[in-house]
């Protein structure tokens, strides 16, 4: 993606800043419903992995306007569980612009032929199969929500409101939610859960980088276990991607 202008960044920064002020102490739902029919009409979507904590977004999503796109990055490396969920909360919800992205077919061949590129280069494997996939998807949008929240890692400790990412608005209208505020919506709304929570899966990615945490762990350690890696890149700005032997 060729660079940002300088100038239209921090205007986007300043923008972010405003809105994230203009809004605080509102609720999750007053939030999406502003930014949905208001800020950005036409022009928001949500990026969900379908994983563990996802319904709650896609309710509230649902319940302001189902036509509001949903882009799942199929990176064709899910459980089958949560290819099953996504079904599940799409026909439950009634939701009806749901995008199914996926990576390039020649991408993925040149860079992972073999398919275990997650063992040997996380980075550049999200790169391929999650960011190079939902910034094509993003372009007719200004504006994306993501399920974000503070706490889950030392990096989201001081997520805004509202952010800026390259030439986008991102809205985390969750930030402040904790494990009971969800737990709560689920049960309030009869909401399903995914079919690995049961089985110890709290915060649920692709399956050859997702583990089943113990009671006492962090939700987010089951996450790239084995390595220092804690976001997939989609939230990163900037990053940067180190192909083998480069
Ligand atoms: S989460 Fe793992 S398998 Fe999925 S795209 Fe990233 S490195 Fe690859």
């Amino acid at each position: 993606m060729a660079a940002f202008e300088t100038s239209a960044r921090l205007e986007l920064q300043d923008r972010a800043h405003g809105l994230s002020n203009r809004y605080e102490g509102q609720s999750a739902q007053e939030v999406l419903e502003s930014a949905i029919r208001q800020d950005f009409a036409g022009k928001i979507g949500l990026v969900s992995s379908f994983g563990a904590e996802s319904a709650v977004l896609l309710h509230m999503v649902a319940m302001i306007d189902p036509y509001v796109p949903v882009i799942f990055l199929d990176t064709w490396k899910h459980f089958p569980e949560t290819i099953e969920y996504r079904d599940t909360l799409v026909a439950k919800l009634g939701l009806c612009n749901i995008q199914v992205v996926t990576p390039r077919p020649a991408g993925v061949a040149a860079d992972d032929p073999d398919g275990d590129l997650s063992k040997t280069n996380p980075d550049l494997c999200c790169h391929v199969r999650k960011t190079l996939p939902m910034l094509a998807a993003l372009r007719s949008l200004s504006c994306w929500i993501t399920g974000r929240k503070r706490g889950q890692t030392a990096d989201r400790d001081d997520l805004a409101l509202f952010e800026a990412q390259d030439r986008w608005l991102k809205v985390n209208p969750l930030l402040d939610w904790g494990r009971d505020d969800i737990a709560s919506y689920f049960k309030a709304h009869d909401l399903p859960e995914h079919p690995l929570k049961a089985q110890g899966y709290l915060s649920i990615g692709c399956a050859p980088c997702t583990r089943a945490v113990r009671p006492d762990e962090d939700p987010r350690a089951g996450r790239w276990a084995d390595s220092e890696k804690s976001e997939c890149g989609i939230h990163i700005v900037d990053g940067k991607i180190v192909r083998q032997g480069a």
